[in-house]
């Protein structure tokens, strides 16, 4: 069964659709099975893995909607080395169709019990808000990751963020919880970076996680040439972060599943 994670934030440039893109080929590159779902309507984490989002046949549109089975969505084998649904405007006219529709939070969820089984990890891109998409992803994860910028206002985006993940908690979604908190676009030569980040830690403890991502230009070149980060130049220090990243988070994952095992 997949290990399904949201990654969001409701500010946008923090580097949410980099981090899916690029943990999603550092996994695929430690042979793990990935989907990554685009649930932003703008597409980049489409575009940004090779896929034209204005050809696309079927979307996560179609999946929410219930107008395709969900593996008629699905983009296999992209360049990456992962599977996608793509993402495009059409997404917009989701949110309003889906108040339509009996359990409209549950949607995502539903759709991916097909074929979890053939993954070890759903990563889901999310739009900059916290809207009936993002409860779809919330709903159907076991885990947020959270990338953030080390910048004054980030910690307060951060507590709605952190209010809303409790709500649906209580409502929707018993087992979601803070899978981790990502530093990204980190300059350690500012001390603003460098304090936020101190208190980060103070606040989220082993939350946070011990990798980095730096400020690195190859990680903005990449989606220009529908790469991850990976492909286009893998020995550039964006591309080696999120690898780390993956290490991270595979190490992580396995510590939770002896816990659990032992406690069963
Ligand atoms: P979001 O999905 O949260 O809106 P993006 O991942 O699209 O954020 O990142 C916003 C912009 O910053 C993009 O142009 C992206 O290429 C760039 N970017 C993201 N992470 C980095 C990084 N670590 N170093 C340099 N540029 C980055
Ligand atoms: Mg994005």
């Amino acid at each position: 069964m997949a290990k399904i994670l949201t990654i969001t934030n409701q500010k946008g440039g923090v580097g949410k659709t980099t981090t899916c893109v690029n943990l999603a080929a550092s996994l695929a590159a430690t042979k793990k099975r990935v989907l990554l779902v685009d649930l932003d309507p703008q597409g980049n984490a489409s575009m940004g893995s090779g896929v034209d989002k204005h050809t696309l046949e079927n979307t996560v549109y179609e999946v929410l909607t219930d107008k395709v089975h969900i593996r008629e969505a699905i983009v296999k084998d992209t360049v990456g080395g992962y599977d996608l649904i793509g993402s495009n405007g059409d997404l917009t006219a989701a949110e309003v169709e889906l108040l339509q529709i009996p359990r409209r939070e549950f949607r995502l969820k539903m759709a991916l019990i097909d074929v979890a089984d053939e993954y070890d990890f759903v990563l889901i891109d999310n739009p900059p808000s916290l809207n009936l998409l993002t409860v779809n992803a919330l709903a159907s994860s076991s885990g947020v990751i959270i990338p953030m910028q080390c910048e004054y206002y980030a910690l307060e985006g951060i507590s709605a963020l952190i209010g809303t993940i409790d709500k649906i908690n209580k409502r929707l979604n018993p087992v979601l919880r803070i899978e981790g908190i990502l530093r990204t676009m980190f300059d350690p030569r500012m001390s603003l970076t460098k304090d936020v980040s101190t208190h980060l830690v103070e606040y989220f403890g082993d939350k946070v996680y011990r990798t980095v991502i730096p400020r690195n230009i190859r990680l903005a070149e990449a989606p220009s040439h529908g790469l991850p980060a990976l492909l286009y130049d893998k020995n550039s220090r964006g591309a080696v972060a999120y690898l780390a990243l993956a290490g991270e988070l595979i190490r992580r994952t396995k510590l939770e599943e002896k816990e659990q095992s032992q406690e069963a």
